[in-house]
């Protein structure tokens, strides 16, 4: 093993470092060196002084959920009262909301519901694009590739194909955890997906012209050689397809979570959180944009994420409930996130998916309302079933009696204006 002078003089030449080698840094680098190393090399790949972010909306379609991770505070069991399905006119809504702020995608992500079949997402994102045709959709993690998948027996590339043949523009990189099967066992998410699942969801998707995101949940059963690990074979994709735009990481959040309550876990500090962030710059030598997670660690770290390695503030996101139903509910509008990137020391650049500039802040040419609270899903206590949902098969029984009762009230006159 190099010194850790040698290491630090190779990390400053550009060489790529070695599993192990990066471990040691991981371990061993004072966290200032860490921070300046990915400073570094952000400056090498981003040198305009330019700091991106999205205007978009982070929303999830259901909340209904079989895979049941126990880490998670977002799923409810099918059947539950608390279950959600949104309807097709809500999320138009939502999308309205978000395009008269500026936003440019929805990243829709949501929960492995068996009684919402392949269809329902097509019809979604046809209707989508029929509304809205240069909206972007950004949507469909790969454990939810996987689901629909298996609901539909259908291999994952013919799935992805069908997606994007309905509207799919991109793929996010959520349910990565850590891409470690020991870890994911532990976690309860093997079954969803493995290491090698979740990453040929990705090969597929960069096969089809597709770009996607990366991440990592750190903090849970992991160790620090796992997390090396994670990084090392996101490495390994990009050398191999090129098709990451990003990487994101963020912490473990701990409340309302099995995992939590389980094993007394407690959230990662921020030192954690901006030394992992630093080790990602350093590891991930191929990919071009690091995201601040200000919506797991705060504004204020979020910023300090832009001295260790983070080119980018990520998104404005109007609406946010998975981070939020674990217990964290940070809030950033524009103006938030301009003036935290302005104050760190960069210029303030809109983004696209694919990370092309579109200009500057809206917040410079007009007045913005402020946004003190994200939005959630829905109101409390709006536990209405969308309409449509008729028109699809359900596949668990609980979803079944609802269809056949939603038919039911539709022969009975109780639901108006539609017709089969
Ligand atoms: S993390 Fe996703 S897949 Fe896992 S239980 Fe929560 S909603 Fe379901």
């Amino acid at each position: 093993m190099p010194s850790m002078t040698d290491l630090v003089e190779k990390v400053r030449a550009g060489e790529r470092v070695s599993a192990d080698e990066a471990l040691e840094l991981y371990r061993f680098a004072p966290t200032p060196v860490l921070g300046q190393l990915a400073d570094e090399i952000r400056g090498r790949k981003h040198p305009a002084g330019v700091v991106t972010y999205i205007i978009d909306r982070n929303v999830n379609y259901t909340n209904v959920c079989v895979a049941k991770c126990n880490f998670c505070a977002f799923y409810r069991d099918v059947g539950s009262p608390e279950g959600y399905v949104l309807g097709f006119d809500e999320l138009f809504r939502k999308i309205d909301e978000t395009i008269a702020v500026g936003g440019v995608q929805l990243l829709l992500q949501g929960g492995h519901n068996p009684d919402l079949p392949l269809s329902w997402y097509e019809d979604l994102f046809r209707a989508v694009k029929e509304r809205y045709p240069t909206f972007k959709l950004h949507a469909l993690s790969p454990p939810e590739v996987i689901h629909l998948s298996r609901l539909s027996q259908l291999s994952v590339p013919a799935i992805i194909d069908r997606l994007i043949a309905a509207g799919l523009d991109s793929i996010p990189g959520g349910g990565a955890e850590i891409l470690v099967d020991r870890v994911r066992q532990q976690l309860h998410c093997y079954g969803k997906a493995t290491s090698d699942e979740w990453l040929d969801v990705m090969r597929h998707a960069h096969r089809a012209g597709l770009r996607t995101t990366a991440t990592m949940m750190y903090g849970t059963v992991e160790t620090d050689a796992e997390r090396i690990e994670h990084m090392v074979r996101l490495r390994d994709l990009q050398d191999e397809t090129g098709g990451f735009t990003a990487f994101i990481t963020w912490s473990f959040q701990p409340d309302h979570t099995e995992l939590g309550a389980e094993r007394l876990i407690t959230e990662a500090t921020g030192v954690d959180y901006l030394r992992t962030l630093a080790m990602s710059r350093i590891v991930l030598d191929n990919f071009d944009n690091l995201q601040a997670s200000w919506v797991t660690q705060g504004g204020k770290v979020g910023q300090l994420s832009l001295a260790y390695g983070a080119n980018d503030m990520g998104s404005v996101m109007i609406e946010e409930n998975v981070v939020r139903a674990a217990g964290a509910s940070y809030c950033m509008d524009e103006l938030e996130i301009v003036r935290n990137i302005e104050d760190a020391g960069f210029r303030a650049k809109r983004r696209s998916m694919h990370y092309e500039v579109l200009g500057d802040p809206i917040c410079y040419e007009r007045d913005v309302p402020r946004m003190l609270e994200l939005a959630s899903a829905r109101e409390a206590g709006d536990t209405h079933v969308p309409q449509e949902l008729r028109f699809y098969p359900a596949r668990s029984r609980a979803g079944k009696k609802e269809r056949d009762d939603m038919q039911d009230e539709l022969q009975n006159g109780r639901i108006a204006g539609l017709q089969n």
